[in-house]
């Protein structure tokens, strides 16, 4: 159940992080959009260089825009379809950014130094935690720096100082973006195993709390968070009650039959408790020889009926050793309005102190 709650969450960061990266490309686009104009702009107002306005605008504005926002467009849509995985959508994100890095090296390919932004799209798959997804965009981007360069030197305007080297710097640049990429995704994997171990331990140790370890049955503590969860999520008008039960000369069965035996029949008392409880029931052992059971949602008459059956079945057991009827007594309250917990554990008890002053092996109820 924690698992699938986890999944989900997951799921929202992961579309949050998809939408992040979008709303990046998005601004990506507009502000390369933007520069163009601005560039254009002051080309016309100083009418330095030689620009053909019609080519530039093509060359520069148009033709990237449109491509730039016709893959966005394509990938936003293809985000939406439920036919594709979430591996599968991780990397389209990716995908994108790949587009408009390598557009962007496109254009400016005079700037030299611009031919590295072709590693983003690969420090920005680290973000999944995954070798594969890693890999993937590492093999995605080798042809696509190749027809980035091939593009370039063809469609190139200006000389481009040793292009050849520009194009193997870049290629040793990604390679050795994709190693760090990779160990950087190994770290995050080992973090994560961490962190569930650590989890794990913890909703061990939360475990440990809140049970008792002799029943198995809730603990002191574990009654107490009971009785709190109960009373938060109690409706109006909905009854709350509370039995506590002690066995009858306890004391007696330890010191006939030894602690070991004794033991045995706590739990055997746990065994037949914990057959009773459900949703609306909940039981524990709260003290050595003492044990409660937590009623909501149920009438008087359900609760004591309950705590009858048990009364009996726990006096027809039978023990290896022991060879006489070992009984309960047992107080059975019911929660009224301005109570507290220890308040309604009190009127419990006093019904029980009533059970054992007037003979043990009965149980006193008190509304
Ligand atoms: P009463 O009917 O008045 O309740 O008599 P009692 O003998 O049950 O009551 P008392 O409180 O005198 O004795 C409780 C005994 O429970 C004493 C103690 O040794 C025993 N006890 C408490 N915890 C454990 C436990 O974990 N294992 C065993 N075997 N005995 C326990
Ligand atoms: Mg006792
Ligand atoms: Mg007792």
């Amino acid at each position: 159940m924690d698992k699938k709650k986890n999944n989900g969450k997951y799921q929202a960061i992961l579309k949050e992080w998809n939408g992040n990266l979008m709303k990046v490309c998005f601004g990506i686009i507009v502000a390369a959009f933007m520069v163009e104009i601005i560039f254009f702009a002051q080309y016309m107002i100083t009418k330095t260089g030689k620009i053909v306005p019609e080519s530039y605008l093509l060359r520069y504005v148009l033709l990237p825009t449109i491509v730039n926002l016709v893959s966005y467009y394509s990938c936003r849509a293809l985000l939406k379809s439920k036919k594709f995985s979430e591996d599968a959508k991780r990397m389209l994100t990716l995908f994108l950014f790949t587009v408009l890095v390598s557009v962007i090296m496109i254009i400016h390919y005079t700037f030299e130094v611009l031919y590295a932004i072709i590693v983003i799209p690969l420090y920005a798959s680290v973000v999944h935690a995954k070798k594969k997804v890693t890999k993937s965009t590492f093999l995605i981007l080798i042809p696509v720096l190749m027809l980035d360069m091939v593009i370039i030197w063809f469609t190139k305007e200006e000389g481009i100082h040793n292009f050849i080297y520009n194009v193997v710097v870049t290629y040793i640049i990604l390679i050795l973006s994709y190693f760090l990429a990779l160990s950087i995704v190994k770290f995050e994997n080992q973090k994560e195993k961490l962190i569930m171990e650590q989890s794990a331990q913890n909703a061990k140790l939360q475990q440990e709390l809140l049970y008792d370890g002799l029943t198995h049955i809730y603990n002191h503590t574990g009654m107490y968070s009971i009785l709190e969860d109960y009373l938060i999520e109690k409706e109006e008008n909905a009854p709350i009650f509370l039995a506590v039960l002690d066995i009858d000369l306890f004391k007696l069965v330890n010191d006939d039959f030894g602690h070991e035996t004794g033991n045995d029949v706590l739990v055997r008392l746990g065994e037949l408790m914990q057959a009773i409880s459900d949703n609306n029931v909940s039981v524990a052992r709260y003290g050595g020889e003492e044990f409660c059971i937590m009623f909501r949602k149920l009438e008087k008459e359900d609760c004591y009926a309950i705590l009858d059956e048990l009364h009996k079945e726990f006096a027809e057991q039978k023990y290896a050793v022991i060879n006489r009827k070992i009984t309960f007594s047992a107080g059975l309250a019911g929660y009224e309005d301005g109570f507290t917990i220890s308040a309604l554990i009190e009127k419990a008890d006093k019904c029980l102190y009533e059970a054992k002053n007037t003979g043990r092996n009965k149980i006193v109820m008190r509304e």
